[in-house]
């Protein structure tokens, strides 16, 4: 059969009345037949345009290849090249928009389906037990300080330890992983793939630090007093944005990022044997309509007592920033999706707790600076939805400790820090960063495309540092 004839294929997933009940995994994965099928629909075009539009430059037709040939492992490690990360990528990246949407068949016919291909052939690797410590190459003798350990400062971590040098990842929360781990849900990427990441991280010899806030535990300055040769911050965007609409601080108004950390991190939906409670009541609103809100609203609908879980949008479905197939997902949980509806104000009782929402209808304008359509409140269309629990998840920014207590880090006006787009070098000396914490909300690629710039950036400055140490005994052996 013609390759063009062969139909894409469709990920497995659970039935939507089963996965509503629990938080375990939707997609279920391709099975070696499933995958070589769909290798074998790739052109292996002489320019395979599918890898311009990857951040990190994955070999994607020679992946491929091997996939068509069931050299599952063989294809992981070709991935591993580039991207350390591709059991993770390949379930969250929204390929829709990058390498997916360059792929050639796209003209025609439905794109091949890299981002599954790139999560089977990870899996597989690691349920083989094939995963391989990388070549290392000898000890530089120097120390990198990874400030947060989300896939920025592993990306940037297991670059550098390949290149021979000593890092040392530190990290705010009690688990490694980023948003990856406190704010994704379990049904999206199990915790447990992330941990496999860390985990090989440690095999390449780099010590994971937990519980340290840099910024108060410790300092920028302290870590180089410390001996550490060169600060890489990855701390993200972790810092929640809100409304300012009254009734904001009502009980039962989470950011986005409280919300998503209990129920991630803590297990909130198994209290009392995890002893971090969430009580979101009966009706559960979520505002925003990136993936933060579809995980918001499609972890409330599953959390135990929640009977409806809405989803409050102020433009349409087609402008939301989120993955279509996470748009897809939640409207098959039965999220209430409320478009071209924005809040004004959040309704309470004589106790504080949160009794409704109320919004207003919206209509789309002329474009913004954005290209997306601005939305135009319709006047006297205020309604209210009743609930006991609001979710802001309306976008989040840097949090500036680390810049308040760090001199000479030059951030700017929406607190990310500046870095030269060549290097990931800051302002300050030997301070480089990469990830949100300089673009501030993003995507995992991006993030993990950044920090391979920042990487080698580091190594290039500590090759210098090296070079001058190497030439100053000489040059003071001349002057004796
Ligand atoms: C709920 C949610 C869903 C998302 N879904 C997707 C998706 O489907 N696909 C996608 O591509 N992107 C998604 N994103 C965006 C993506 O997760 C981020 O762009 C990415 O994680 C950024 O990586 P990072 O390493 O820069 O920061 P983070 O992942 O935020 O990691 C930063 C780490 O630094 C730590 N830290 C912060 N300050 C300090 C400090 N002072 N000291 C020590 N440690 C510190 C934090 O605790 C955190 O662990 C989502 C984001 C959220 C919030």
């Amino acid at each position: 059969m013609a390759k063009t004839r062969i139909p894409r294929t469709a990920m497995p997933l659970r039935p939507p009345q089963a996965r509503i009940r629990d938080f375990l995994e939707v997609a279920t994965g391709f099975t070696p037949e499933m995958a070589i099928q769909e290798a074998q629909r790739c052109l292996a075009c002489k320019n395979p345009t599918c890898e311009a539009g990857c951040p990190v430059r994955v070999p994607i037709r020679e992946f491929i290849t091997l996939v068509a040939k069931a050299d599952f492992t063989g294809a992981a490690r070709k991935i591993k090249e580039q991207n350390a990360l591709p059991a993770i990528c390949g379930r969250v990246c929204p390929q829709e928009t990058q390498c997916e949407q360059t792929c050639i068949l796209t003209k025609r016919f439905e794109s091949v389906a890299v981002g599954r291909l790139e999560r089977f052939v990870a899996d597989y690797e690691r349920e083989q037990g094939e995963v391989a410590v990388p070549e290392l190459a000898p000890s530089t003798g120097q120390k990198v300080a990874i400030v947060g350990s989300g896939p920025a400062g592993l990306t940037a971590a297991g670059d550098l330890a390949r290149l021979g040098y000593q890092c040392t990842i530190f990290e705010a929360l009690h688990a490694a992983g980023g948003v990856l781990m406190y704010g994704i849900p379990q049904f999206r990427l199990p915790k447990e793939t992330v941990q496999a990441e860390v985990n090989y991280l440690r095999q390449m010899g780099v010590e994971v630090v937990t519980n340290v806030v840099v910024g108060q535990t410790i300092t920028v300055d302290d870590l180089f007093d410390e001996g550490y040769d060169a600060v890489f911050l990855g701390t993200g965007a972790g810092l929640p944005k809100f409304m300012r609409i009254p009734g904001e601080n009502l009980n039962g108004v989470y950011s986005a990022n409280e919300f998503l950390t209990r129920i991630n991190l803590m297990k909130a939906y198994l209290f009392p044997e995890y002893d971090t409670p969430v009580r979101p009541g009966k009706r559960v609103v979520t505002v925003g309509g990136g993936n933060t809100a579809m995980d918001g609203a499609r972890s409330a609908r599953r959390f135990p007592g929640v009977e409806e879980s809405y989803l409050v949008y102020r433009r349409s479905r087609h402008e939301m920033p989120a993955r279509e197939e996470e748009i897809e997902h939640a409207e098959e949980e039965g999220i209430n999706f409320k478009l071209l509806t924005n809040p004004v104000r959040i309704l309470g009782n004589e106790e504080g707790r949160v009794t409704g929402i109320e919004c207003v209808r919206m209509e789309l304008g002329e474009p913004d600076p954005s290209g997306r359509r601005r939305p135009v409140e319709v006047k006297d269309s205020n309604f209210v939805i009743p609930c006991d629990s609001v979710v802001m998840a309306i976008g989040q920014e840097p949090n500036p400790l680390i810049m308040r207590t760090t001199e000479g880090l030059e951030t700017n006006k929406w607190n990310c820090v500046v870095v030269d787009a060549d290097t990931g070098a800051a302002s300050r000396e030997g301070v480089f960063a990469a990830g949100d914490v300089i673009t501030g909300g993003a995507t995992v690629i991006l993030a993990m495309g950044q920090a391979r710039v920042a990487a080698a950036g580091i190594d290039a400055y500590l090759r210098r540092k090296r070079g001058a140490e190497v030439c100053e005994p000489l040059s003071s052996t001349a002057r004796s």
